[in-house]
This record gives C-alpha cells, structure tokens and sequence, in this order.
C-alpha cells in the first residue's frame, strides 16, 4: 500500500486518544488543548473535581427517592 501524497514535508501527525471522549487527538504543539481534542473536553477533565465534586449546593442529578 503505497501513497504518492506521502512524499512531503509535512512531519507525521501523531495522533492520541482524547482522555475525555477518546476521539482522536492531534498531538502537536498546534493543539493548545492535547492531549484533549478541544477546549471542551479539556475543560470537562479540569472542572471535573473543581467544579462539580466542590458545588455547593447543587441538588443530586438522580434523586434516588421512589
Ligand atoms: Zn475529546
């Protein structure tokens, strides 16, 4: 399996897993948010605890009651 668009100067894109979504991921300098796929899941994975482990008084998403 040859690929002629192959012979260019372009370094290879490595690409990860998205911690968050597990989408693949450019992992290169040009992605601010690796190893996420965006400021989404990036901000997802950072407020996790900050936010919602620390909101207070939130209600429980799933009342168990009945
Ligand atoms: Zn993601």
């Amino acid at each position: 399996m040859t690929s002629p668009s192959n012979l260019t100067d372009a370094p290879p894109r490595r690409m990860v897993p998205c911690p968050n979504c597990k989408a693949p991921a450019l992992f290169s300098p040009e992605n601010t948010y690796r190893p996420f796929c965006s400021a989404r899941c990036q901000g997802h994975d950072f407020g996790a605890w900050a936010n919602e482990a620390y909101r207070v008084g939130a209600p429980p998403p799933e009342p168990d009651l009945e």
